[in-house]
């Protein structure tokens, strides 16, 4: 037998960008969405940060100025790498997941 009720349930109806503090709340004419990007990391024993936990929010603008800087600090570290071509857009990006 199933019995039915009306039970209240806790739902996210927002993410604040941890970056600039703005709503990742998206709408249209006739829908709403979360949009954003997330920096996660749960280090573990061998690393220099045991125990940290990072699960970072960022809205679209505050990510793609993040993918921007770390796209720099790619080309920095990489750029006398024989292997290397810097990225113009126009091909893969190296950091997007494939
Ligand atoms: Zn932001």
């Amino acid at each position: 037998m199933e019995i039915k009720g009306l039970q209240q349930v806790e739902t996210i109806i927002d993410v604040r960008c941890d970056l600039c503090g703005d709503s990742c709340k998206q709408e249209t004419d006739d829908t709403q969405s979360l949009e954003f990007g997330t920096l996660k990391a749960n280090w573990g024993y061998a690393s220099r940060h045991d125990g940290e936990s990072y699960n970072i929010h960022l809205c679209e603008g505050c990510f793609f100025q993040t993918l921007a800087n770390l796209r720099e600090a790619h080309r920095g570290i990489r750029m006398f790498d024989k292997d290397h071509h810097p990225f113009t857009g126009t091909e893969t990006d190296p950091l997007a997941e494939k």
